[in-house]
C-alpha cells in the first residue's frame, strides 16, 4: 500500500516530481496508522536507558519529520488550493500524535528514572542534553497535566496550529490578491530598469502580450523585488503613498483578515502557558534575555530623521516638512546617493547570480575547508529553477548536499527567505552501511528572477541574504554531531540559531571576497576599488533606524506576549502603537495592520522569540572580530580561525549550549562592543 505513495518513499530524497496534493492524506493516515503503532510498542516495552527509550524516540520522531517536513516545504515552496486542502485534513492527525507521543506518561517516567539512575554517568555530555531537552519537551507538551486539564490543552494545540497554518495562508493570499498595473511612463519615473523589466514581464505573464520596460504596461506587486525598488526610487509620490499603505494594511481586513486570528492565537498562547503554570507566554519560551542598548539607537534614528528632512528641504521638495513613511525610502536612497555618491540600482549588474555562488563557495572552500559542487539533475526537484549542490570535505568525500530555490514567485511561495532541513545528519539512522546519513538543507529566497533571458541580477540586499541563509545552511551541513536530535541546528536554543547567519554576512564587506563575488554583467569586471569603497561607507548609513527598527518589532513581539491580556480594549493594535510611540521616530498610520502580516511570531517559530535577532548579532559580530583581529588579510590566520569556527560553532550545534561553544569558538564570553563598533553607534 504505502510504497506507492511517493511521501512514503524511504532511503531516499523526495521524489518532488512524482508527489502530488492528493498523496499527502493517505500517506499521513498510513504514516500515523504505523507510527501509533511503534509507539504504542514502546510504550509498553520502554526501558530507562538510553538504548530503551531515546533511541527508539529518535527513529520515530525522524520518520513523522521527514514525512510532514516535505509537506511542510511544499506548503511554503508550492502553495496551492489542492495542496492546502489536504494539508488542512491532514495536520490535525499529525498533531494529534506529537501530543500523545510528548504526553505519554511510560515514556516521561523512563526518561526521569533515566536521569535519576546510575546509567546517567554512563551518558555522555550530548546524550544528557538531549534527555534534559525531551524531558523539558514532554511538560511543555503538557504530560503533567490531569485529564481536564490534558483535553482543554490538546484542542488549544490542534487550534493553534490551524490559526497559524491560515495566517499564514492569507499573507500569501493577500499578497497575491494586489496588484497595480501602470500604463503611463511618467508613473514609473524615477525607477531602475531591472524593476521595469520585471514589471513589464509580470504583465506578459498575466496577458499583456506587449507589455514592454520602456513603454509598459508594468505590473506591480507586494513582493519585495517590486516594493522595496518602487518605494525607494519611484518618483510619483501618490504611488508610493499607495503601495506603501497596501503593504502595511496586507492581510489587515477584508476576505484575508488576519487581524481575528491574532487575537485567538494570542489568547490561546496565554491560556496554554497559564495551563503549563506559567504567567504569559513569553515566559513560557525565554530561555534567556538580553537588554540592549535602546537609547543610542533612539538618538541616532531621530538624527537620521532630521538629516532626511533636510536634505529634501535642500532639493526643494514640497513633502520637505512633512515627510510621510512612503517617504522614507526614497529620500533615504537620494540622501544615500548624494553622500556615497552611487546608487544601490548601480550595485546590481555586478552580481549576476551564479558569479555570487561562485564567490559564495570560494570564501567557503577558504575558511572551512570544504568545496561545493554543482549537482543538477542528480535530485528531484519541486520547480525548474530549482538547483542541487553537493558539499564536499578536503579529502573530496561528499559530507552534505543542498537544494537552492532562488526566485520570487509570489504566486506559490511564502515571501521571505529561509533554510530548512531535508534530512538531518545522524549515524544511527544511517542506512545501507553509508555509516553516517549525511545532512541535506533547502536554501529558500526570494530574489529578483531572471529576466529577459540574463540570469538574476541581485540586490546587495538580496547578496547578504543569500549569505545569511547560506551561514544557517552550513551549521546545518557541517555539523559533526552523531546524534540526530542534537546534530546541525537541531537543539540549539532559538536565541542562538541566528548565529551563523548573521556571521555570514559580515563577509559580503570584505573586500577580497566581493571581489570574488561580484563580476560585471557585461563587461565581466569585479565591482571596481571606488564603489565598493563607497558601498562599505555607507555600511553604518542609517543604522541607528534599521537597529530601532528591529528593537520595536523585538518589543512589540514582548509586550503582546507577556503584559497583553486578549481581550483588552484596543486589542493587539494597541499594544503594537504604545510599543510603537516610544520607539518610532514616525507615528504609524491609523491603519497600519502590520502585524496582519509579522509571519515570523504568528505563522513560524519566533514568537516571543524576535528579539533572539539582535541578541545572535552581538555573537555574530563578536565572532567576525576575531577574524578581525587575526587579521582579515592574513591567508593562514583566516584559515585557521575559520577552522576553529566550523569545529566549534558550525560542528557542535547543538550539542552543547550556546555559551559553551561560542566560549570554546572565542575563548570568553560574548561582548557587545563589536556590534556597536560594526553599526557605528559606539562612542568611540
Ligand atoms: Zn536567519
Amino acid at each position: 500500500m504505502s510504497q506507492e505513495n511517493p511521501l512514503l518513499a524511504r532511503n531516499s530524497l523526495p521524489p518532488f516530481s512524482a508527489i502530488r496534493p492528493g498523496h499527502v492524506e493517505s500517506a499521513v493516515g498510513d504514516l500515523i496508522a504505523e507510527l501509533r503503532e511503534t509507539l504504542q510498542a514502546l510504550e509498553e516495552n520502554v526501558q530507562p536507558t538510553w538504548e530503551g527509550v531515546v533511541v527508539p524516540l529518535e527513529a520515530l520522531g525522524d520518520r513523522l519529520g521527514s514525512v510532514w517536513g516535505t509537506v511542510g516545504h511544499l506548503m511554503g515552496v508550492q502553495n496551492s488550493d489542492a495542496l492546502r486542502e489536504a494539508f488542512e485534513h491532514a495536520q490535525p492527525e499529525v498533531v494529534r500524535f506529537a501530543l500523545a507521543q510528548g504526553q505519554s506518561r511510560p515514556i516521561y517516567r523512563a526518561l526521569e528514572t533515566l536521569h535519576g539512575s546510575e546509567n546517567w554517568s554512563a551518558l555522555d555530555a550530548v546524550q544528557k542534553r538531549i534527555v534534559e531537552s525531551l524531558l523539558r519537551e514532554a511538560k511543555h507538551s503538557g504530560v503533567g497535566l490531569d485529564e481536564a486539564e490534558r483535553s482543554r490543552f490538546n484542542a488549544i494545540q490542534e487550534e493553534l496550529a490551524r490559526l497559524t497554518t491560515e495566517f499564514n495562508n492569507h499573507v500569501l493570499d493577500a499578497t497575491r490578491a494586489w496588484s497595480l498595473v501602470l500604463g503611463d511612463p511618467s508613473e514609473m519615473e524615477g525607477t531602475p530598469s531591472s524593476l521595469r523589466e520585471l514589471c513589464a514581464q509580470r504583465a506578459r505573464e498575466s496577458g499583456e502580450a506587449d507589455a514592454s520596460p520602456e513603454t509598459g504596461p508594468w505590473k506591480l506587486g507586494l513582493d519585495a523585488p517590486c516594493l522595496i525598488p518602487f518605494l525607494e526610487h519611484a518618483v510619483r509620490r501618490d504611488l508610493r503613498e499607495k503601495i506603501y499603505r497596501a503593504y502595511l494594511s496586507k492581510a489587515g481586513s477584508g476576505e484575508f483578515d488576519n487581524s481575528p486570528l491574532i487575537e485567538k492565537i494570542l489568547a490561546l498562547r496565554r491560556e496554554e502557558a497559564r495551563l503549563l503554570g506559567y504567567a504569559s507566554y513569553a515566559e513560557l519560551s525565554l530561555a534567556s534575555k538580553m537588554a540592549p542598548d535602546v537609547g543610542a539607537s533612539i538618538d541616532a534614528a531621530h538624527e537620521d530623521l532630521a538629516s532626511l528632512q533636510a536634505f529634501a528641504a535642500h532639493c526643494g521638495a514640497d513633502e520637505a516638512g512633512d515627510l510621510q513613511l512612503w517617504d522614507i525610502a526614497f529620500w533615504a536612497q537620494r540622501l544615500r546617493e548624494e553622500r556615497y555618491a552611487y546608487s544601490e540600482e548601480e550595485l546590481r549588474p555586478y552580481f549576476p547570480l551564479p558569479r555570487v555562488l561562485d564567490g559564495l563557495f570560494a570564501l567557503t572552500r577558504r575558511l572551512f575547508g570544504v568545496s561545493v559542487q554543482a549537482a543538477d539533475g542528480q535530485a528531484d526537484v519541486w520547480h525548474p529553477d530549482v538547483r542541487f549542490f553537493r558539499v564536499l570535505d578536503a579529502t573530496g568525500e561528499e559530507v552534505a548536499a543542498f537544494f537552492l530555490d532562488p526566485y520570487s514567485r509570489p504566486g506559490e511561495k511564502r515571501g521571505g527567505a529561509w533554510m530548512d532541513e531535508c534530512v538531518g545528519r545522524s549515524r544511527r539512522l544511517a542506512e545501507n552501511g553509508e555509516g553516517v546519513r549525511k545532512p541535506v538543507a533547502y536554501l529558500v529566497c526570494n530574489q529578483s528572477p531572471p529576466v529577459d533571458g540574463q540570469p538574476s541580477l541581485m540586490s546587495f540586499g538580496e547578496v547578504t541574504t543569500l549569505f545569511h541563509e547560506f551561514g544557517h545552511g552550513l551549521q546545518h551541513m557541517l555539523t559533526r554531531v552523531d546524534e540526530a536530535m542534537a546534530s546541525g541546528i537541531r537543539n540549539v536554543e532559538w536565541d542562538a540559531v541566528e548565529l551563523p547567519s548573521q556571521f555570514m554576512e559580515n563577509w559580503c564587506y570584505h573586500r577580497a571576497t566581493m571581489a570574488e563575488l561580484s563580476a560585471h554583467i557585461d563587461t565581466g569586471e569585479p565591482l571596481p576599488d571606488a564603489l565598493y569603497q563607497k558601498l562599505d561607507a555607507a555600511r553604518t548609513y542609517r543604522a541607528g533606524s534599521d537597529m530601532l527598527r528591529q528593537l520595536y518589532f523585538s518589543f512589540t513581539d514582548l509586550a503582546l506576549h507577556h503584559e497583553y491580556q486578549p481581550g483588552e480594549a484596543g486589542g493587539a493594535f494597541a499594544v503594537q502603537r504604545r510599543v510603537a510611540e516610544r520607539n518610532a521616530v514616525l507615528p504609524l498610520l491609523d491603519e497600519d495592520r502590520f502585524l496582519c502580516s509579522f509571519g515570523h511570531i504568528f505563522g513560524g517559530g519566533y514568537a516571543a522569540g524576535y528579539y533572539s535577532y539582535k541578541w545572535a548579532e552581538v555573537l555574530s559580530a563578536d565572532a567576525f572580530g576575531a577574524f578581525e583581529e587575526a587579521g582579515l588579510e592574513d591567508v593562514a590566520a583566516v584559515e585557521q580561525t575559520g577552522l576553529r569556527f566550523r569545529e566549534t560553532v558550525l560542528a557542535l550545534g547543538g550539542s552543547r549550549s550556546p555559551m559553551e561553544v561560542f566560549t570554546a569558538f572565542r575563548g570568553r564570553e560574548p561582548d557587545v562592543e563589536a556590534l556597536l563598533r560594526h553599526s557605528g553607534l559606539s562612542e568611540t
